[in-house]
């Protein structure tokens, strides 16, 4: 029996096990990937919005992070898979016949980039698809690109790509760009972007790599393909619920509901950062309510023991 036991390892599970560890608490966190991090190893650009702290990529805020993890005393199990979790009775079966039990338990699952789930979107990962722009853009250098999605990320995205390809296509279900008005001013000057607007990429083709998309345009019009050599998708991101979604409040999109103190509607089951911040997530908001629901907790338990 653990106090408490925390699901996911990315900034907000991290913070919340490092301030159990200060508040005297018992903690495990359990997490599915190989290391710790979640978001933290897909930010390729310079996070300058950490108060005190700035890194060029996640990968060396997390090495900062790190430090402090390593000092706090708490139990981790990285590539550990979580079969079923019973929240009311804050019950987790673990896929290798494993069952933990806690006093508290508290979800950090992040959010997972949503998919168009178009043939050829799996099959040519790493073979044209490409992941950030910050990162990849070299690798793209000179050639024709499309990028899927009408947001911040994705505006941004076609614009770096715009600095080194000759042609950029931006494709957006909706009538109009998402994106923050700075962004989409942008756009203006540059001439080697093509907004498709209201319509759907239906079709990623090639032999070995990406060579070419299928474009669908307003109703009525007919659909046509492109020459490209890669394709860039951001649509947003969904949270990681699907564990435990039919067992507490979530709102429309799946994202937890939680109070100010960061609890769900389920007794001693907590939620924190992303998975339950759909209006501003960030490292510092995820940090942030890690620290809040491991003081809630300890006070929680230390006024149980006073009883
Ligand atoms: C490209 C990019 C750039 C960004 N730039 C910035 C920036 O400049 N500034 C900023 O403040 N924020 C930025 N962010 C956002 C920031 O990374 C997130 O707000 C932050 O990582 C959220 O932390 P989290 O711990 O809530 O979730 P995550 O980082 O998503 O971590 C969740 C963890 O839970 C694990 N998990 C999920 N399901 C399970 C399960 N069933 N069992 C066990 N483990 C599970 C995941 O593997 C993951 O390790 C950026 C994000 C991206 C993608």
């Amino acid at each position: 029996m653990q106090d408490v036991i925390i699901i996911g390892a990315g900034p907000a599970g991290l913070s919340t096990a490092f301030w159990c560890d200060e508040l005297g608490l018992d903690a495990l966190v359990l997490e599915q990937a190989e290391h710790v991090g979640g978001q933290l190893h897909r930010v390729y650009n310079p996070i300058n919005n950490y108060l005190g702290l700035k890194a060029r990529n996640g990968e060396e805020l997390l090495e900062r992070f790190s430090a402090d993890v390593e000092s706090a005393e708490f139990d981790l199990w990285t590539q550990t898979t979580i079969s079923s979790v019973d929240l009311k009775a804050k019950r987790i079966s673990l896929a290798s016949g494993e069952n933990l039990q806690s006093i508290a338990l508290v979800i950090a699952t992040g959010v997972r980039p949503r998919v168009l789930g178009v043939p050829g979107e799996k099959e040519f990962a790493g073979k044209g698809m490409i992941e950030s722009a910050t990162r990849d853009r070299e690798l793209f250098a000179g050639q024709d690109v499309c990028v899927v999605g009408g947001g911040d990320a994705a505006v941004e995205n076609a614009l770096l790509l715009a600095d080194v390809c000759p042609t950029v296509t931006l494709v957006h279900r909706g009538k109009k760009l998402r994106a923050r008005h700075e962004f989409r001013e942008q756009l203006q000057s540059k001439h080697c972007i093509t907004v498709f607007t209201e319509s759907v990429l239906t079709r990623i083709m090639g032999d070995e790599r990406v060579e070419a998309v299928e474009i669908h345009r307003k109703q009525g019009l007919k659909p046509f393909q492109l020459a490209v050599r890669g394709v860039l998708i951001r649509i947003g991101v969904e949270p990681n619920t699907e564990l435990f979604r039919d067992q507490l409040e979530t709102d429309e999109n799946g994202y937890v509901v939680v109070n100010s103190q960061q609890e769900t509607n389920v007794p001693m089951v907590f939620a924190v950062g992303d998975v339950s911040n759909p209006v501003a997530p960030t490292i510092s908001g995820a940090t942030g309510s890690g620290a809040t629901a491991a003081k809630v907790i300890a006070g929680k338990l230390s006024a149980k023991v006073a009883q």
